[in-house]
């Protein structure tokens, strides 16, 4: 069992299961959001659970083509990732508590990234998506 929560602790989720993958999101909305780039961890959908906090999480959609609605807490302002996004979920490893075990294996959206940050390490770089990388 892997589990999470915001900054303030108000909500808590809980994964059960394996993750797919871990990687790192370039993408514009990321910067925004959540730092220079996100961490993101995706699995199946099935194997997340919130477990407290439900009242607490406002969504947000970044644009008419944004796939998914950001989440994050309203009151301590973390980024929580977009949560249960079709069938898999898309969690921000920063609101991790334990470790998940995997480790990144990919950069993602990396012709968003700005050119004030370079990427240092050898994980493989993908311009586009998750989604797109695996198909
Ligand atoms: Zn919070
Ligand atoms: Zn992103």
């Amino acid at each position: 069992m892997i589990k999470g929560s915001c900054l303030c602790g108000e909500v808590k989720f809980e994964i059960s299961g394996e993750p797919e993958s871990l990687s790192y999101c370039h993408c514009s909305r990321c910067r925004k959001a959540a730092g220079v780039f996100s961490a993101v961890l995706i699995g199946k959908a099935d194997d997340f659970r919130l477990t407290e906090g439900q009242e607490q999480i406002a969504k947000y959609r970044a644009g008419p083509d944004a796939k998914f609605e950001r989440c994050f807490c309203k009151q301590c302002g973390s980024s929580l990732g977009d949560m249960a996004a079709g069938d898999i979920y898309v969690i921000a490893a920063s609101a991790l508590d334990d470790d998940p075990v995997i480790r990144p294996t990919l950069h993602i959206h990396t012709a968003s990234k700005p050119d004030w940050y370079e990427i240092v390490d050898d994980l493989k770089k993908c311009e586009g998506d998750y989604i797109a990388e695996k198909s």
